[in-house]
């Protein structure tokens, strides 16, 4: 038995801040929570005040499973890269992870879950449209368990959603603009684009909405000589180059999505999808058919600000579920240059859940972005932490059952951050046990 004296519970409903208080855990569960919990026969942990709260429910991560990664299938990461992005989301608080690279097998998620405290679940976007715009990306990831297996059958098995549909690196977003397209100019010239540089020709070549109608021939000649690169690319074959990556993948990841948004309805899934400036139009249209649509990372910078808000409302009157990520907005700022459209979407209180997404590796901790909208007076914390537990359960409710609560009775996946500073995570219980910082 343990006892975790004076602590200040936030208990995750949005809403309940418990001063001064005590909650004990016996086996995994909570058992008692009050003033004045007797600490006889108990081990007790003093928190000074610290603040205790469910542990997070990190609903959008990529790179957490050794299977494919990405809508592109990409190859998996090695085992030591799984293991640090686990470790990354552990520190920053989070005992829960959905992993969204869609084409993982059963098999793949539990060596996870065998290796790291952590709990890793996953989604599902197997089927054969998806798969067909990950090979016209990538793909180098994919065996034949992962082309034969379906939607249905990874539910059956566990999977706690559908998707996510749609990527940065089948619809022209930031999986392009840090990976596919430097590596195609890397080929052809042997010269590294940035993030940042392949987005700027990416956007002269085909627009924000990637639209082969709004080729700025004088744009692209201005970026070649910007960086020196006017003897070996001309306007015309720069922009090949950037249609060679980007539209091949467009039409079967658009088709994709449609098949996911049909078997989620049929399946009773929550649907993940891709929400940016290229998808715009379909989010709107899957809305419209209802079913529990979550769409994702919604402060995508492909929109602006206003716009990415627009299109909230507008998802949200149809009963989607918003979602923003820190991406790697407040640290690394490579492929999201400023944290304007996460702020945006939490001083118009147009946020449902967040999340991290992957940021190219580089995602900012939940609470890092929480901390920082605090600081701008932006939300107040009970509120915010609800978004990262409580609402995340009850929109995936395989994902994370009896927890996202400080209730008795609950499973006792906890976390304690500073008073100081609620991005630093000084503990870490999962299932009742202590696997991060000490007692
Ligand atoms: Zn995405």
């Amino acid at each position: 038995m343990l006892l975790l004296r004076n602590g200040t519970i936030i208990t995750g409903d949005g809403k309940r801040v418990l001063e001064d208080h005590s909650l004990a855990i016996e086996g995994n569960r909570i058992i008692a929570i009050g003033r004045h919990l007797p600490a006889e026969g108990r081990e007790a942990v003093d928190l000074a005040g610290d603040y205790l709260l469910p542990g997070l429910i990190n609903h959008h991560a990529h790179g957490c499973t050794m299977g494919p990664l990405f809508a592109s299938g990409s190859p998996p990461l090695s085992r030591a890269e799984v293991l640090a992005n686990l470790d990354k989301q552990l520190q920053g608080g989070v005992t829960t992870v959905l992993n969204v690279d869609g084409f993982a097998a059963p098999e793949e998620v539990q060596v996870v879950n065998a290796w790291h405290p952590l709990t890793v679940k996953t989604a599902t976007s197997h089927s054969p449209a998806n798969i067909e715009a990950a090979l016209a990306v990538d793909g180098r990831g994919l065996g034949a368990v992962h082309r034969q297996l379906t939607m249905a059958e990874m539910w059956e098995w566990g999977a706690v959603a559908v998707g996510e549909v749609g990527s940065g690196h089948t619809l022209g977003g930031g999986g392009q603009e840090y990976m596919y397209i430097p590596l195609r100019v890397r080929e052809e010239t042997g010269i590294s684009l940035t993030p940042r540089q392949a987005r700027r020709l990416k956007e002269a070549v085909l627009g924000r909405y990637l639209d082969v109608e709004k080729f700025d021939r004088e744009g692209v000649d201005e970026l070649l000589k910007e960086w020196g690169l006017e003897d070996k690319l001309t306007a015309e074959g720069a922009a090949e180059l950037v249609r060679e990556s980007v539209l091949p993948s467009l039409v079967p990841a658009r088709e994709g999505i449609r098949e996911a948004a049909i078997e989620a309805r049929l399946l009773g899934a929550p649907l993940i999808v891709h929400n940016a400036a290229p998808t715009k139009e379909l989010l709107q249209e899957l809305a419209r058919q209802g079913g529990t649509l979550v769409a994702a990372h919604s402060n995508h910078d492909s929109f602006t600000p206003g716009e990415a808000l627009a299109q909230a409302r507008h998802l949200r009157r149809e009963g989607a579920i918003i979602d923003i990520a820190t991406f790697d907005a407040f640290g690394a700022r490579e492929t999201t240059p400023a944290p304007e459209h996460f702020f945006a979407f939490l001083e118009y209180g147009q946020a449902d859940l967040i999340s991290t997404d992957y940021g190219g590796g580089k995602f900012d901790p939940p609470l890092v972005g929480v901390k920082a909208a605090l600081e701008r007076g932006l939300g107040f914390l009970p509120n915010l932490v609800a978004k990262l537990t409580s609402r995340v359960a009850q929109v995936f409710p395989r994902l994370a059952p009896e927890r996202g609560v400080i209730e008795e009775g609950k499973i006792a996946d906890l976390i304690v951050v500073s008073r100081q500073d609620v991005a630093l995570v000084k503990q870490v219980y999962i299932g009742g046990k202590l696997v991060l910082g000490r007692r």
